[in-house]
This record gives C-alpha cells, structure tokens and sequence, in this order.
C-alpha cells in the first residue's frame, strides 16, 4: 500500500489495537502498562509509513539494518512535522564495527550487543562524540542454530567487560524466542533470560543492575510480558493491511 489516508488510518488503528493488548497483557499478571516500552519496528516499510506510525502516536522506532535506519533519519530530518524529530531510535539488529561512526549519534538504544570487539569499538566512538550509549546484551537462548547473541555461557564475561567500558550504558538483555517454538518452549525461554538478568544482578551486586529486558515480538509480546520484559518489539502487527507478508 502506498502512503495514503488509508494506510495512515490503518496504521492508526493497528497501533491503538496493540497498546490495548499490552496494557490487557499487564493487568492480566499484574504489571504496569508503563513499565512496558513499546518498540515499533519498521524494518518492513519505507520512510513515509513509518512517519505515519510516528504521528499515530508510536515514539520509538526500532530497525534491523541500519541503512534502513539511516534513510528514515535522513527523511524525517527533511519534513517539517514536529513529532518526527521526536523520535527514539533503536537498532535491534546486528550493527556492524564499519556502521557504528554513522548510526551512533541518532541511536537512543542498541538492543544487540553481542560482541566484546563490538562493545570496545561502540564505547571509544561513543566517547569521541560525549555520548552515553544504553546498550542490551543480547542473549542466543532459542535452539535455532542461526539466531545471533551471545551463548549463556559466555554472558558473564561480556557483561562484566560491557559494564567496565566508560561510553556504555549496560542496561539489560535482549533475546528472541525460538522461530515456530511452542508456547510453554517461549515461556521457558523467556524465563530463561529473566532468570539470568536475577542471577547475573545478585551475583554482581553492586557493579551491574540490569532493569531492561527486550522480549517479544508481534507473536509472542504476552508470553514476554508475564515474563517480566521492559520492551517488546512488534513489527507485523503494526503493518496488518498496509503491507502483504508472503
Ligand atoms: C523483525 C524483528 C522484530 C519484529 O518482529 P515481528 O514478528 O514482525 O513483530 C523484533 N525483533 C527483531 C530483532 C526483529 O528483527
């Protein structure tokens, strides 16, 4: 669908659909909706879409690629709607070391930290431009071989090596859920990472605190948010009739 009133009103409806079942998913176990950041990911549309998601009222935008990132940035820095450049902007992809210099300074999250080369380099960028980057390590705790993060058994090393580099923020952890996994598999695996981010912060008392956890996308947001996740990060949900999945 092209950019219309059409798609915009779509978009509009979509994203009202989904805080309400994130608001239901928190009373349902008790939570806060505004413990819960929702992270509308964009990956699927181009610039004009995701401004129309902007000015329904969603704030944080999240991409996979940051060329992808950097077109957007780039499209709504030439509009002149106020709301565009209140956008926080975070990449839930892999970033790679030669694409930090020019998604850095537009960056308000990286979801994927999953490399100490990749921490080092971020932190000595960060520190050239006065920057504090809030970081999430991204845990691999699915059992699908491609998914990307760091193995739990290598977790504490990095956290540790993360939490001593001066430009970094560690704030939590990122994880995705098996592709095609089962409920009770998703749960298990959400709980996982909750059980992790615990043990890492009483291990590491005093050095660490870890209150963020990005869990969940379009398919498994409620399962995330029983689990204790601070950010869920849908994306298909938000394009329902203005984009076609094949
Ligand atoms: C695409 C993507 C999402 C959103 O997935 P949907 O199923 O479209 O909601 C979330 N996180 C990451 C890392 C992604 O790449």
């Amino acid at each position: 669908m092209q950019p219309s009133e059409n798609s915009h009103r779509r978009i509009g409806e979509n994203w009202h659909r989904v805080v309400q079942q994130v608001e239901q998913a928190c009373r349902r176990v008790g939570r806060l909706s505004s413990e819960v950041l929702i992270v509308g990911v964009c990956k699927y549309v181009g610039p004009e879409l995701a401004a129309q998601l902007v000015q329904t009222g969603c704030r944080n935008l999240g991409e996979n690629r940051p060329q992808s990132l950097w077109e957007k940035v780039e499209y709504f820095a030439s509009q002149t709607q106020d709301v565009l450049g209140q956008v926080a902007w975070h990449q839930i992809g892999h970033l790679q070391r030669n694409k930090i210099r020019r998604t850095l300074p537009h960056l308000s999250y990286l979801h994927s930290l999953d490399s100490l080369r990749l921490a080092e380099a971020l932190s000595c960028e960060a520190g050239a431009i006065s920057k504090q980057l809030p970081v999430l390590v991204e845990v691999n705790v699915s059992r699908d071989a491609s998914k990307s993060g760091v193995a739990a058994s290598e977790i504490d090393e990095l956290i540790l090596a993360v939490a001593s580099l001066p430009s970094l923020r560690l704030s939590g952890l990122m994880a995705m859920s098996s592709l095609g996994g089962s409920a009770d598999t998703v749960r298990a695996e959400f709980a996982q990472v909750r059980e992790m981010r615990d043990r890492l912060e009483r291990q590491y008392a005093g050095r660490i605190s870890l209150p963020e956890l990005s869990l969940g996308m379009s398919g498994d947001f409620e399962l995330a948010i029983a689990e204790g996740a601070t950010m869920v990060r849908i994306g298909s949900s938000l394009w329902e009739g203005v984009i076609t999945h094949d």
